[in-house]
């Protein structure tokens, strides 16, 4: 049998507007844990953050602690922009390694880190969109961590914002 062709364009614009606001929230946990990051480097403390937020303390410790970038490791301080998914950060350094990667769709490296195209067989996710990659076309990854093409261009944004 055959799909309905009117059910299936609504699933399909169902599909790519739960896409969009997913990739949205993301961009919205990424600028939020940023500003907080952000209130902290300003000398706020993390129980001033955290009561002005009304969020834990020890989630306060948590967004400002885990800033390390998941391709290179550099901690927060020792890069110019952070960009972070969910569990996962990229640097500006390695955003750009990485869109050196999709764009020729070979492995490239850096002083401090090595980042590889993922093959076109594979069936792992962004580790930022959770899209697999026949969905979301190359991706670049290191060890466990990955970044799909779509990603790289909202990250390429958020950096070009902040
Ligand atoms: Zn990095
Ligand atoms: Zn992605």
């Amino acid at each position: 049998m055959t799909l309905d062709e009117t059910l299936y364009n609504e699933a399909r614009r169902a599909r790519d507007r739960l896409e969009e606001v997913q990739i949205e929230a993301e961009r919205a946990r990424s600028w939020y844990h940023e500003s907080v990051r952000r209130l902290y480097r300003a000398g706020g403390s993390l129980r001033e953050i955290a009561q002005a937020l009304q969020i834990s303390h020890q989630r306060v410790h948590q967004i400002i602690d885990d800033a390390a970038c998941s391709f290179c490791d550099a901690r927060r301080a020792e890069v110019e922009k952070l960009i972070a998914g969910p569990g996962v950060f990229i640097c500006d350094r390695c955003l750009l390694l990485a869109l050196g990667v999709v764009a020729n769709e070979q492995d490239a490296s850096n002083d401090r880190t090595t980042i590889r195209a993922v093959a076109a067989d594979t069936s792992k996710k962004c580790s930022f969109c959770r899209k697999k990659r026949w969905r979301v076309g190359w991706m670049a990854e290191h060890g466990e961590t990955r970044i799909c093409r779509r990603c790289l261009s909202v990250c390429t944004e958020i950096v070009g914002s902040l």
